[in-house]
Protein backbone atom coordinates (compact mmCIF):
# COMPACT_ATOMS: atom_id res chain seq x y z
CA UNK A 1 0.00 0.00 0.00
CA UNK A 2 1.19 3.63 -0.99
CA UNK A 3 0.79 5.73 1.89
CA UNK A 4 0.10 8.78 -0.24
CA UNK A 5 -3.15 6.66 -1.33
CA UNK A 6 -4.19 5.54 2.25
CA UNK A 7 -6.97 6.98 5.12
CA UNK A 8 -3.89 7.35 7.21
CA UNK A 9 -6.15 8.18 10.49
CA UNK A 10 -3.20 8.70 13.31
CA UNK A 11 -3.90 10.93 16.21
CA UNK A 12 -0.82 12.61 18.23
CA UNK A 13 -3.07 13.23 21.44
CA UNK A 14 -3.84 10.80 24.10
CA UNK A 15 -8.25 10.75 23.17
CA UNK A 16 -9.83 12.11 26.54
CA UNK A 17 -12.32 9.69 25.96
CA UNK A 18 -10.22 6.25 26.15
CA UNK A 19 -9.01 5.42 29.67
CA UNK A 20 -7.26 2.11 28.56
CA UNK A 21 -3.57 1.69 26.67
CA UNK A 22 -5.85 -0.66 23.93
CA UNK A 23 -8.55 2.07 23.54
CA UNK A 24 -6.31 5.08 23.46
CA UNK A 25 -3.92 2.79 20.38
CA UNK A 26 -6.85 1.52 18.44
CA UNK A 27 -7.91 5.11 18.22
CA UNK A 28 -4.45 6.59 18.12
CA UNK A 29 -3.49 4.45 15.20
CA UNK A 30 -6.22 4.53 13.24
CA UNK A 31 -8.32 1.23 13.71
CA UNK A 32 -11.44 2.41 14.80
CA UNK A 33 -13.55 5.58 15.09
CA UNK A 34 -16.34 5.54 18.00
CA UNK A 35 -20.24 6.62 16.30
CA UNK A 36 -22.45 6.10 19.05
CA UNK A 37 -21.75 4.83 23.32
CA UNK A 38 -20.58 0.97 22.60
CA UNK A 39 -20.43 1.45 18.54
CA UNK A 40 -17.89 1.92 16.55
CA UNK A 41 -16.61 2.13 12.84
CA UNK A 42 -12.95 -0.04 11.75
CA UNK A 43 -11.05 1.89 9.34
CA UNK A 44 -8.93 0.43 7.03
CA UNK A 45 -6.05 -0.54 9.32
CA UNK A 46 -7.96 -2.19 11.42
CA UNK A 47 -10.30 -3.94 9.21
CA UNK A 48 -6.27 -5.41 8.13
CA UNK A 49 -5.72 -6.66 11.77
CA UNK A 50 -9.39 -8.17 12.00
CA UNK A 51 -8.87 -10.13 8.92
CA UNK A 52 -6.00 -11.68 9.86
CA UNK A 53 -7.50 -12.80 13.05
CA UNK A 54 -10.26 -14.18 11.33
CA UNK A 55 -7.74 -15.92 8.68
CA UNK A 56 -6.24 -17.53 12.13
CA UNK A 57 -9.38 -18.66 13.78
CA UNK A 58 -10.51 -19.85 10.33
CA UNK A 59 -7.20 -22.00 9.60
CA UNK A 60 -7.55 -23.30 13.09
CA UNK A 61 -11.02 -23.91 13.18
CA UNK A 62 -11.00 -25.74 9.84
CA UNK A 63 -8.06 -27.96 11.18
CA UNK A 64 -10.42 -29.43 13.53
CA UNK A 65 -12.93 -30.36 11.36
CA UNK A 66 -15.51 -27.48 11.85
CA UNK A 67 -17.13 -25.73 9.23
CA UNK A 68 -18.05 -22.29 8.41
CA UNK A 69 -21.24 -20.65 7.45
CA UNK A 70 -23.36 -17.47 7.78
CA UNK A 71 -26.31 -16.75 9.95
CA UNK A 72 -28.47 -13.92 9.69
CA UNK A 73 -27.97 -11.11 12.49
CA UNK A 74 -31.72 -10.73 12.49
CA UNK A 75 -33.50 -13.16 14.39
CA UNK A 76 -37.52 -13.80 14.53
CA UNK A 77 -38.88 -13.75 18.11
CA UNK A 78 -40.55 -17.20 17.64
CA UNK A 79 -37.03 -19.20 17.90
CA UNK A 80 -36.21 -17.28 21.25
CA UNK A 81 -39.53 -18.22 22.23
CA UNK A 82 -39.11 -21.84 21.26
CA UNK A 83 -36.29 -21.60 23.88
CA UNK A 84 -37.77 -19.84 26.74
CA UNK A 85 -35.18 -17.01 26.01
CA UNK A 86 -36.74 -14.25 24.57
CA UNK A 87 -38.39 -12.67 27.83
CA UNK A 88 -35.34 -14.35 29.81
CA UNK A 89 -32.38 -12.57 28.28
CA UNK A 90 -33.76 -9.11 29.56
CA UNK A 91 -32.43 -6.09 28.73
CA UNK A 92 -29.24 -6.73 27.18
CA UNK A 93 -31.04 -7.71 23.81
CA UNK A 94 -31.54 -5.12 21.17
CA UNK A 95 -35.46 -5.87 19.89
CA UNK A 96 -36.65 -4.31 16.35
CA UNK A 97 -40.37 -4.85 14.79
CA UNK A 98 -40.95 -5.04 11.36
CA UNK A 99 -43.41 -2.82 9.41
CA UNK A 100 -45.57 -6.01 10.05
CA UNK A 101 -45.54 -5.20 13.69
CA UNK A 102 -43.77 -8.89 13.76
CA UNK A 103 -40.62 -8.99 16.96
CA UNK A 104 -37.25 -9.44 16.15
CA UNK A 105 -33.49 -9.01 17.57
CA UNK A 106 -30.60 -8.36 16.48
CA UNK A 107 -29.04 -11.92 17.54
CA UNK A 108 -26.64 -11.29 20.31
CA UNK A 109 -25.65 -14.85 20.36
CA UNK A 110 -26.98 -17.87 18.31
CA UNK A 111 -27.67 -21.13 20.00
CA UNK A 112 -31.19 -21.27 18.55
CA UNK A 113 -30.26 -20.43 14.96
CA UNK A 114 -27.57 -23.05 14.70
CA UNK A 115 -30.34 -25.52 16.51
CA UNK A 116 -32.77 -24.81 14.24
CA UNK A 117 -30.51 -25.12 11.07
CA UNK A 118 -29.37 -28.47 12.41
CA UNK A 119 -32.66 -29.56 13.73
CA UNK A 120 -34.10 -28.81 9.84
CA UNK A 121 -30.80 -30.21 7.82
CA UNK A 122 -29.69 -33.31 10.00
CA UNK A 123 -32.10 -36.09 10.27
CA UNK A 124 -29.66 -39.21 11.26
CA UNK A 125 -26.99 -40.69 13.64
CA UNK A 126 -24.98 -40.94 10.90
CA UNK A 127 -24.61 -37.42 10.02
CA UNK A 128 -22.80 -36.49 13.09
CA UNK A 129 -21.05 -35.49 14.71
CA UNK A 130 -21.09 -31.64 12.88
CA UNK A 131 -19.26 -28.70 14.19
CA UNK A 132 -20.40 -25.11 12.53
CA UNK A 133 -19.13 -21.85 13.34
CA UNK A 134 -19.34 -18.47 11.37
CA UNK A 135 -17.57 -14.94 12.16
CA UNK A 136 -20.12 -12.28 12.92
CA UNK A 137 -21.05 -9.15 14.22
CA UNK A 138 -23.38 -9.58 17.61
CA UNK A 139 -25.70 -7.12 19.07
CA UNK A 140 -25.93 -6.31 23.21
CA UNK A 141 -27.21 -3.59 24.45
CA UNK A 142 -24.85 -3.80 27.15
CA UNK A 143 -25.11 -1.63 30.78
CA UNK A 144 -21.85 -0.60 30.91
CA UNK A 145 -20.43 -0.05 27.04
CA UNK A 146 -16.24 0.85 27.60
CA UNK A 147 -13.12 0.54 26.78
CA UNK A 148 -13.93 0.67 23.33
CA UNK A 149 -14.37 -2.66 21.54
CA UNK A 150 -13.25 -4.74 24.57
CA UNK A 151 -17.00 -4.15 25.69
CA UNK A 152 -18.53 -2.50 22.92
CA UNK A 153 -22.61 -2.90 22.01
CA UNK A 154 -21.83 -4.21 18.33
CA UNK A 155 -18.81 -6.55 18.13
CA UNK A 156 -18.11 -9.51 15.93
CA UNK A 157 -17.58 -12.97 17.58
CA UNK A 158 -16.59 -16.53 16.30
CA UNK A 159 -19.22 -18.60 17.47
CA UNK A 160 -19.26 -22.82 16.84
CA UNK A 161 -21.68 -24.98 17.87
CA UNK A 162 -20.89 -28.77 17.73
CA UNK A 163 -23.49 -31.34 17.68
CA UNK A 164 -23.29 -35.39 19.32
CA UNK A 165 -24.82 -38.53 19.30
CA UNK A 166 -23.70 -38.45 22.62
CA UNK A 167 -21.61 -37.69 25.91
CA UNK A 168 -18.47 -39.02 24.41
CA UNK A 169 -18.60 -37.22 20.77
CA UNK A 170 -19.35 -33.80 22.95
CA UNK A 171 -16.48 -34.39 25.10
CA UNK A 172 -14.07 -35.18 21.71
CA UNK A 173 -15.57 -31.95 20.19
CA UNK A 174 -14.68 -29.68 23.39
CA UNK A 175 -11.22 -30.82 23.96
CA UNK A 176 -10.70 -30.27 20.03
CA UNK A 177 -12.02 -26.59 20.76
CA UNK A 178 -10.09 -26.40 23.70
CA UNK A 179 -6.45 -27.20 21.50
CA UNK A 180 -7.65 -24.72 18.97
CA UNK A 181 -8.33 -21.96 21.05
CA UNK A 182 -5.00 -22.64 22.84
CA UNK A 183 -3.20 -22.43 19.22
CA UNK A 184 -5.18 -19.16 17.65
CA UNK A 185 -4.43 -17.55 21.16
CA UNK A 186 -0.64 -18.49 20.46
CA UNK A 187 -0.56 -17.43 16.80
CA UNK A 188 -2.20 -13.90 18.19
CA UNK A 189 1.05 -13.58 19.98
CA UNK A 190 -1.59 -13.62 23.36
CA UNK A 191 -0.96 -14.98 26.63
CA UNK A 192 -4.06 -16.56 27.66
CA UNK A 193 -5.36 -19.07 29.96
CA UNK A 194 -7.88 -21.40 30.47
CA UNK A 195 -9.61 -21.19 33.57
CA UNK A 196 -12.89 -23.24 34.94
CA UNK A 197 -15.72 -20.84 34.68
CA UNK A 198 -19.36 -21.09 35.71
CA UNK A 199 -21.85 -23.40 34.02
CA UNK A 200 -24.80 -22.30 35.76
CA UNK A 201 -27.18 -25.13 35.95
CA UNK A 202 -25.38 -27.78 34.18
CA UNK A 203 -22.38 -27.70 36.39
CA UNK A 204 -19.23 -29.92 37.04
CA UNK A 205 -16.61 -29.00 34.63
CA UNK A 206 -18.02 -28.10 31.54
CA UNK A 207 -17.53 -24.69 31.15
CA UNK A 208 -14.08 -23.05 30.69
CA UNK A 209 -12.66 -19.48 29.83
CA UNK A 210 -9.56 -18.16 28.02
CA UNK A 211 -8.80 -15.00 30.17
CA UNK A 212 -6.01 -12.45 29.47
CA UNK A 213 -3.66 -11.58 32.44
CA UNK A 214 -4.30 -7.74 32.34
CA UNK A 215 -4.43 -5.16 34.73
CA UNK A 216 -7.57 -3.64 33.02
CA UNK A 217 -9.62 -6.85 33.01
CA UNK A 218 -13.71 -7.14 34.50
CA UNK A 219 -12.99 -10.38 35.81
CA UNK A 220 -10.62 -11.73 39.02
CA UNK A 221 -8.94 -15.04 37.91
CA UNK A 222 -8.41 -17.07 40.71
CA UNK A 223 -5.07 -19.18 40.63
CA UNK A 224 -3.38 -21.41 42.92
CA UNK A 225 0.91 -20.63 43.60
CA UNK A 226 1.04 -24.41 43.98
CA UNK A 227 -0.87 -26.30 41.44
CA UNK A 228 -2.36 -25.94 38.04
CA UNK A 229 -5.83 -24.81 39.55
CA UNK A 230 -7.47 -21.27 37.97
CA UNK A 231 -10.71 -20.47 37.81
CA UNK A 232 -12.94 -17.42 37.44
CA UNK A 233 -13.97 -16.48 40.57
CA UNK A 234 -17.67 -16.79 39.73
CA UNK A 235 -16.84 -20.50 40.20
CA UNK A 236 -13.52 -20.97 42.14
CA UNK A 237 -14.63 -23.05 45.42
CA UNK A 238 -14.24 -21.55 48.85
CA UNK A 239 -12.85 -23.75 51.57
CA UNK A 240 -15.10 -22.88 54.33
CA UNK A 241 -12.85 -21.85 58.01
CA UNK A 242 -13.45 -23.81 60.65
CA UNK A 243 -14.12 -21.69 63.98
CA UNK A 244 -12.76 -22.29 67.44
CA UNK A 245 -15.09 -23.96 69.84
CA UNK A 246 -16.97 -21.76 72.38
CA UNK A 247 -19.19 -22.36 74.81
CA UNK A 248 -22.43 -21.12 73.29
CA UNK A 249 -24.27 -17.86 74.32
CA UNK A 250 -27.87 -17.38 75.30
CA UNK A 251 -29.39 -15.21 72.02
CA UNK A 252 -29.82 -11.23 73.07
CA UNK A 253 -31.14 -8.84 71.07
CA UNK A 254 -28.96 -5.34 71.66
CA UNK A 255 -29.53 -1.77 70.54
CA UNK A 256 -27.38 -0.61 67.71
CA UNK A 257 -28.98 3.09 66.75
CA UNK A 258 -27.73 4.06 63.03
CA UNK A 259 -25.08 0.96 62.87
CA UNK A 260 -26.29 -0.59 59.83
CA UNK A 261 -23.31 -1.91 58.03
CA UNK A 262 -20.80 -4.64 58.98
CA UNK A 263 -18.12 -1.98 59.90
CA UNK A 264 -20.34 0.02 61.82
CA UNK A 265 -22.30 -2.62 63.50
CA UNK A 266 -18.27 -4.41 64.94
CA UNK A 267 -17.50 -0.76 65.84
CA UNK A 268 -20.29 -0.18 67.95
CA UNK A 269 -20.39 -3.46 69.66
CA UNK A 270 -16.56 -3.24 69.75
CA UNK A 271 -16.41 -6.75 68.08
CA UNK A 272 -14.16 -7.98 65.05
CA UNK A 273 -16.19 -8.42 62.14
CA UNK A 274 -15.12 -12.26 62.13
CA UNK A 275 -17.66 -12.59 64.39
CA UNK A 276 -20.75 -11.09 62.63
CA UNK A 277 -22.71 -12.28 59.55
CA UNK A 278 -24.20 -9.85 57.12
CA UNK A 279 -27.45 -11.00 55.47
CA UNK A 280 -27.77 -9.68 52.31
CA UNK A 281 -31.44 -9.89 50.32
CA UNK A 282 -31.67 -10.22 46.23
CA UNK A 283 -34.49 -10.61 44.22
CA UNK A 284 -34.83 -13.33 42.22
CA UNK A 285 -37.11 -13.80 39.38
CA UNK A 286 -39.82 -11.99 42.14
CA UNK A 287 -38.68 -14.10 45.01
CA UNK A 288 -37.08 -13.30 48.11
CA UNK A 289 -33.80 -14.84 48.57
CA UNK A 290 -31.51 -14.12 51.68
CA UNK A 291 -27.85 -15.25 51.72
CA UNK A 292 -25.97 -15.35 54.84
CA UNK A 293 -21.92 -14.99 54.71
CA UNK A 294 -19.25 -13.69 57.26
CA UNK A 295 -19.12 -10.03 57.96
CA UNK A 296 -15.58 -9.61 56.47
CA UNK A 297 -16.69 -11.79 53.53
CA UNK A 298 -18.68 -10.93 50.14
CA UNK A 299 -21.27 -12.60 48.52
CA UNK A 300 -20.74 -15.04 45.12
CA UNK A 301 -24.12 -13.52 43.14
CA UNK A 302 -22.89 -16.39 40.53
CA UNK A 303 -23.30 -19.40 43.27
CA UNK A 304 -26.18 -17.50 44.52
CA UNK A 305 -28.56 -17.66 40.73
CA UNK A 306 -27.34 -21.19 40.71
CA UNK A 307 -28.46 -22.51 44.05
CA UNK A 308 -31.62 -20.24 43.59
CA UNK A 309 -32.56 -21.57 40.39
CA UNK A 310 -32.49 -18.58 38.58
CA UNK A 311 -33.33 -17.62 35.34
CA UNK A 312 -31.21 -14.75 34.33
CA UNK A 313 -29.00 -12.43 36.22
CA UNK A 314 -29.69 -11.60 39.96
CA UNK A 315 -30.66 -8.60 41.82
CA UNK A 316 -30.26 -6.77 44.93
CA UNK A 317 -34.01 -6.74 46.99
CA UNK A 318 -35.50 -3.62 46.52
CA UNK A 319 -36.65 -1.24 49.76
CA UNK A 320 -40.06 -2.67 49.74
CA UNK A 321 -39.00 -6.22 49.74
CA UNK A 322 -36.60 -6.49 52.35
CA UNK A 323 -39.34 -3.88 54.29
CA UNK A 324 -41.55 -7.06 53.81
CA UNK A 325 -38.90 -9.48 53.96
CA UNK A 326 -37.38 -7.92 57.53
CA UNK A 327 -40.49 -5.27 59.27
CA UNK A 328 -37.10 -3.08 59.59
CA UNK A 329 -35.38 -0.55 57.45
CA UNK A 330 -32.39 -1.73 55.29
CA UNK A 331 -29.28 -3.08 57.40
CA UNK A 332 -30.95 -4.82 59.84
CA UNK A 333 -31.70 -8.29 58.25
CA UNK A 334 -31.16 -11.61 60.15
CA UNK A 335 -31.90 -14.69 59.36
CA UNK A 336 -33.95 -15.32 63.00
CA UNK A 337 -37.34 -14.67 61.96
CA UNK A 338 -36.94 -13.35 58.68
CA UNK A 339 -39.81 -13.94 56.12
CA UNK A 340 -38.34 -15.00 52.50
CA UNK A 341 -38.50 -17.96 49.72
CA UNK A 342 -35.08 -18.98 50.26
CA UNK A 343 -32.39 -18.96 53.22
CA UNK A 344 -28.81 -19.39 52.10
CA UNK A 345 -26.47 -20.31 54.37
CA UNK A 346 -22.44 -20.22 53.66
CA UNK A 347 -21.12 -23.26 55.21
CA UNK A 348 -18.49 -20.83 57.37
CA UNK A 349 -21.21 -19.19 59.03
CA UNK A 350 -22.79 -22.72 60.10
CA UNK A 351 -19.37 -23.58 61.75
CA UNK A 352 -19.55 -20.05 63.76
CA UNK A 353 -20.80 -19.47 67.12
CA UNK A 354 -22.08 -16.82 68.96
CA UNK A 355 -22.95 -14.67 65.72
CA UNK A 356 -24.38 -11.31 65.86
CA UNK A 357 -26.83 -10.51 62.86
CA UNK A 358 -29.50 -8.38 62.64
CA UNK A 359 -32.75 -8.48 64.63
CA UNK A 360 -35.34 -7.63 61.82
CA UNK A 361 -36.72 -4.81 63.77
CA UNK A 362 -34.77 -1.26 62.82
CA UNK A 363 -31.92 0.10 65.40
CA UNK A 364 -31.48 -3.55 66.47
CA UNK A 365 -29.31 -6.38 66.23
CA UNK A 366 -29.36 -9.96 67.49
CA UNK A 367 -25.71 -11.24 69.27
CA UNK A 368 -25.25 -15.25 70.72
CA UNK A 369 -26.89 -16.22 67.81
CA UNK A 370 -26.37 -20.04 66.71
CA UNK A 371 -26.97 -21.63 63.34
CA UNK A 372 -28.97 -25.25 64.22
CA UNK A 373 -30.36 -23.89 67.72
CA UNK A 374 -31.85 -20.16 66.51
CA UNK A 375 -31.91 -20.42 62.51
CA UNK A 376 -31.44 -23.04 60.27
CA UNK A 377 -31.06 -22.93 55.93
CA UNK A 378 -29.88 -24.33 53.04
CA UNK A 379 -25.88 -24.34 53.51
CA UNK A 380 -23.41 -24.41 50.81
CA UNK A 381 -20.65 -22.03 49.50
CA UNK A 382 -21.85 -19.05 48.51
CA UNK A 383 -19.10 -16.34 49.05
CA UNK A 384 -15.88 -15.04 46.71
CA UNK A 385 -12.81 -16.78 46.92
CA UNK A 386 -10.09 -14.49 48.87
CA UNK A 387 -6.14 -13.97 48.22
CA UNK A 388 -4.02 -16.19 50.29
CA UNK A 389 -6.85 -18.73 51.32
CA UNK A 390 -6.30 -22.33 50.26
CA UNK A 391 -6.74 -24.27 47.23
CA UNK A 392 -9.83 -26.15 46.67
CA UNK A 393 -7.71 -28.90 44.70
CA UNK A 394 -3.85 -28.90 46.67
CA UNK A 395 -4.56 -26.81 49.57
CA UNK A 396 -1.97 -24.53 48.63
CA UNK A 397 -2.20 -20.56 48.66
CA UNK A 398 -4.60 -18.69 46.32
CA UNK A 399 -4.21 -15.62 44.40
CA UNK A 400 -5.74 -13.57 42.30
CA UNK A 401 -5.50 -11.40 39.30
CA UNK A 402 -7.77 -9.51 36.70
CA UNK A 403 -8.23 -11.07 33.47
CA UNK A 404 -10.20 -10.01 30.23
CA UNK A 405 -12.25 -13.52 28.85
CA UNK A 406 -11.53 -13.43 24.65
CA UNK A 407 -13.06 -16.95 24.12
CA UNK A 408 -15.52 -18.84 26.07
CA UNK A 409 -16.39 -23.28 25.69
CA UNK A 410 -19.60 -24.68 27.07
CA UNK A 411 -20.72 -28.17 27.08
CA UNK A 412 -24.55 -27.07 26.65
CA UNK A 413 -25.82 -30.87 26.57
CA UNK A 414 -29.43 -31.04 25.81
CA UNK A 415 -30.22 -27.22 26.93
CA UNK A 416 -31.68 -26.33 23.43
CA UNK A 417 -32.12 -29.25 21.54
CA UNK A 418 -34.82 -30.25 24.16
CA UNK A 419 -36.77 -27.08 24.35
CA UNK A 420 -36.19 -26.84 20.84
CA UNK A 421 -37.17 -30.36 19.90
CA UNK A 422 -34.26 -31.01 18.18
CA UNK A 423 -33.89 -34.49 17.65
CA UNK A 424 -32.18 -37.14 15.49
CA UNK A 425 -32.60 -40.79 15.08
CA UNK A 426 -30.01 -43.11 16.74
CA UNK A 427 -28.57 -46.64 16.00
CA UNK A 428 -31.56 -48.16 17.10
CA UNK A 429 -34.43 -46.31 15.60
CA UNK A 430 -35.22 -44.02 18.67
CA UNK A 431 -35.36 -40.15 18.19
CA UNK A 432 -32.74 -38.31 20.46
CA UNK A 433 -32.17 -34.84 21.41
CA UNK A 434 -28.67 -33.23 19.95
CA UNK A 435 -25.72 -33.17 22.40
CA UNK A 436 -24.39 -29.94 21.88
CA UNK A 437 -21.63 -27.24 22.95
CA UNK A 438 -21.04 -23.83 21.82
CA UNK A 439 -17.90 -21.97 21.58
CA UNK A 440 -17.14 -18.42 21.00
CA UNK A 441 -14.55 -15.68 20.51
CA UNK A 442 -14.23 -12.24 20.89
CA UNK A 443 -13.05 -11.28 17.79
CA UNK A 444 -12.77 -7.85 18.07
CA UNK A 445 -11.96 -7.81 22.06
CA UNK A 446 -9.17 -10.09 20.86
CA UNK A 447 -7.32 -7.31 18.91
CA UNK A 448 -8.01 -5.01 21.83
CA UNK A 449 -6.46 -7.64 24.23
CA UNK A 450 -3.12 -8.19 21.66
CA UNK A 451 -2.39 -4.41 21.89
CA UNK A 452 -3.06 -4.54 25.83
CA UNK A 453 -0.17 -6.70 25.64
CA UNK A 454 1.68 -5.68 23.05
CA UNK A 455 2.44 -1.48 23.54
CA UNK A 456 5.17 0.81 24.52
CA UNK A 457 4.76 4.47 24.84
CA UNK A 458 5.09 5.10 20.95
CA UNK A 459 2.24 2.78 20.00
CA UNK A 460 1.55 -0.77 19.02
CA UNK A 461 3.93 -3.82 18.76
CA UNK A 462 1.70 -5.74 16.21
CA UNK A 463 3.28 -9.64 16.67
CA UNK A 464 4.23 -10.61 12.73
CA UNK A 465 1.00 -12.72 12.04
CA UNK A 466 -1.42 -10.05 13.07
CA UNK A 467 0.36 -7.19 11.79
CA UNK A 468 -2.06 -5.24 9.12
CA UNK A 469 1.41 -4.42 7.19
CA UNK A 470 4.43 -6.34 8.00
CA UNK A 471 7.08 -4.35 6.48
CA UNK A 472 7.39 -0.28 6.07
CA UNK A 473 9.74 1.43 3.19
CA UNK A 474 10.66 4.85 4.52
CA UNK A 475 12.57 6.87 1.84
CA UNK A 476 13.89 9.49 4.32
CA UNK A 477 13.80 12.50 1.82
CA UNK A 478 10.94 12.37 -0.38
CA UNK A 479 12.55 15.01 -2.89
CA UNK A 480 15.34 12.62 -3.70
CA UNK A 481 14.43 10.74 -6.44
CA UNK A 482 17.15 7.96 -5.84
CA UNK A 483 15.96 7.44 -2.75
CA UNK A 484 12.63 7.40 -3.61
CA UNK A 485 12.85 5.20 -6.60
CA UNK A 486 15.10 2.24 -4.81
CA UNK A 487 12.59 2.57 -1.63
CA UNK A 488 9.88 1.56 -4.73
CA UNK A 489 11.79 -0.86 -6.06
CA UNK A 490 12.28 -2.50 -2.71
CA UNK A 491 8.65 -2.07 -1.64
CA UNK A 492 7.94 -4.19 -5.39
CA UNK A 493 10.56 -6.54 -4.81
CA UNK A 494 8.50 -7.21 -1.29
CA UNK A 495 5.32 -7.60 -2.83
CA UNK A 496 5.90 -9.60 -5.12
CA UNK A 497 6.55 -12.00 -1.78
CA UNK A 498 2.93 -12.11 -1.19
CA UNK A 499 3.79 -9.40 1.65
CA UNK A 500 1.62 -6.77 3.18
CA UNK A 501 4.26 -3.55 2.73
CA UNK A 502 3.46 -0.17 3.51
CA UNK A 503 5.50 2.48 1.07
CA UNK A 504 5.95 5.65 3.13
CA UNK A 505 5.74 7.71 -0.32
CA UNK A 506 4.16 11.21 1.47
CA UNK A 507 5.64 14.57 1.08
CA UNK A 508 5.94 14.28 4.96
CA UNK A 509 9.48 14.84 7.10
CA UNK A 510 10.71 11.87 7.81
CA UNK A 511 10.22 12.01 11.89
CA UNK A 512 6.54 12.37 10.70
CA UNK A 513 6.84 8.82 8.79
CA UNK A 514 8.96 7.31 11.97
CA UNK A 515 6.11 8.02 14.18
CA UNK A 516 3.35 6.87 12.32
CA UNK A 517 5.21 3.73 11.81
CA UNK A 518 5.82 3.01 14.98
CA UNK A 519 2.45 4.29 16.50
CA UNK A 520 1.13 2.02 13.71
CA UNK A 521 3.13 -1.58 15.10
CA UNK A 522 4.25 -2.34 12.05
CA UNK A 523 6.73 -4.94 13.17
CA UNK A 524 10.15 -4.14 10.50
CA UNK A 525 10.96 -1.03 8.71
CA UNK A 526 13.36 -0.37 5.88
CA UNK A 527 14.35 3.16 5.94
CA UNK A 528 16.31 4.40 2.48
CA UNK A 529 18.42 7.02 3.01
CA UNK A 530 21.93 8.65 2.30
CA UNK A 531 23.49 5.61 2.77
CA UNK A 532 22.18 4.16 -0.61
CA UNK A 533 25.34 5.60 -1.88
CA UNK A 534 27.00 2.70 -0.55
CA UNK A 535 24.30 0.20 -1.76
CA UNK A 536 23.27 -0.03 2.28
CA UNK A 537 19.65 0.92 3.89
CA UNK A 538 18.75 0.85 7.23
CA UNK A 539 16.34 -1.84 8.73
CA UNK A 540 14.94 -1.93 12.43
CA UNK A 541 12.56 -4.44 14.29
CA UNK A 542 9.62 -2.35 16.13
CA UNK A 543 10.84 -4.36 19.47
CA UNK A 544 14.14 -2.81 19.18
CA UNK A 545 15.80 0.15 19.07
CA UNK A 546 19.28 -0.73 17.11
CA UNK A 547 19.46 0.08 13.41
CA UNK A 548 21.14 -2.42 11.42
CA UNK A 549 22.93 -0.82 8.55
CA UNK A 550 22.36 -3.83 5.97
CA UNK A 551 23.08 -3.86 1.60
CA UNK A 552 20.15 -3.29 -0.18
CA UNK A 553 20.00 -7.29 -1.68
CA UNK A 554 19.88 -8.13 2.24
CA UNK A 555 16.96 -6.69 2.86
CA UNK A 556 14.54 -9.61 1.70
CA UNK A 557 16.72 -12.10 3.55
CA UNK A 558 16.50 -10.10 6.73
CA UNK A 559 12.95 -10.26 6.28
CA UNK A 560 12.68 -13.93 5.42
CA UNK A 561 14.25 -14.70 8.87
CA UNK A 562 11.95 -12.57 10.83
CA UNK A 563 9.56 -14.97 9.11
CA UNK A 564 11.37 -18.08 10.24
CA UNK A 565 11.61 -16.99 13.55
CA UNK A 566 8.63 -16.34 13.99
CA UNK A 567 7.64 -19.74 12.52
CA UNK A 568 5.85 -18.02 9.53
CA UNK A 569 6.92 -18.91 5.49
CA UNK A 570 6.87 -16.66 2.87
CA UNK A 571 6.56 -17.10 -0.62
P1 LIG B 1 -18.62 -11.00 29.47
O1 LIG B 1 -18.67 -11.75 30.76
O2 LIG B 1 -17.32 -10.32 29.21
O3 LIG B 1 -19.82 -10.12 29.25
P2 LIG B 1 -19.93 -13.12 28.11
O4 LIG B 1 -19.84 -14.25 29.07
O5 LIG B 1 -21.18 -12.35 28.02
O6 LIG B 1 -18.70 -12.13 28.33
P3 LIG B 1 -20.04 -14.88 25.81
O7 LIG B 1 -21.51 -14.79 25.72
O8 LIG B 1 -19.42 -16.15 26.26
O9 LIG B 1 -19.48 -13.65 26.67
O10 LIG B 1 -19.43 -14.40 24.41
C1 LIG B 1 -18.30 -14.99 23.79
C2 LIG B 1 -17.16 -14.00 23.68
O11 LIG B 1 -17.58 -12.77 23.08
C3 LIG B 1 -16.57 -13.58 25.01
O12 LIG B 1 -15.61 -14.51 25.43
C4 LIG B 1 -15.96 -12.23 24.70
O13 LIG B 1 -14.64 -12.41 24.20
C5 LIG B 1 -16.83 -11.69 23.60
N1 LIG B 1 -17.75 -10.64 24.10
C6 LIG B 1 -18.84 -10.79 24.88
N2 LIG B 1 -19.45 -9.62 25.10
C7 LIG B 1 -18.72 -8.68 24.43
C8 LIG B 1 -18.84 -7.27 24.25
N3 LIG B 1 -19.84 -6.60 24.80
N4 LIG B 1 -17.91 -6.63 23.50
C9 LIG B 1 -16.89 -7.31 22.91
N5 LIG B 1 -16.73 -8.64 23.04
C10 LIG B 1 -17.62 -9.33 23.79
MG1 LIG C 1 -21.77 -10.54 28.79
Amino acid sequence: MRMSNMLIATLREVPAEAEIASHQLMLRAGLIRKMSSGIYNHLPLGVKVLKNVEEIIREEMEAKGAQELLCSAIIPAELWQESGRWDAYGAEMFRVKDRGNRDYCLGPTHEEVFTSTVKNEIKSYKQLPINLYQIQTKYRDERRPRFGVMRSREFIMKDAYSFDKDQEGLDIAFNKMHDAYVNIFNRCGLDAKCVEADSGAIGGSNSAEFMVKSEVGEDDIVFCTACDYAANIEKAEAIAEKAEEEALQEMKKVETPNSRTIEEVSEFLNVDTKKTVKTLLYNVDGKTVAVLVRGDREVNEVKVANASNATGDIELASHEQVMEATNAQTGFAGPVGIKVDLLLVDEEVKNMHNIIVGANETGYHLTGVNYGRDFEGVVGDFRNVEEGEKCPKCGGKITIAKGTEVGHIFKLGTKYSESMNAKFIDENGKEQPFIMGCYGIGVTRTVASIIEQHHDENGIIWPLEVAPYKVSVIAVNSKDEEQMKIAEEIYNNLRSLGLDVLFDDRKERAGVKFKDAELMGIPMRVVVGKKITDGEVEFRLRTSSDNEIIKIDEVEGRIRTEFEKNGLKLR
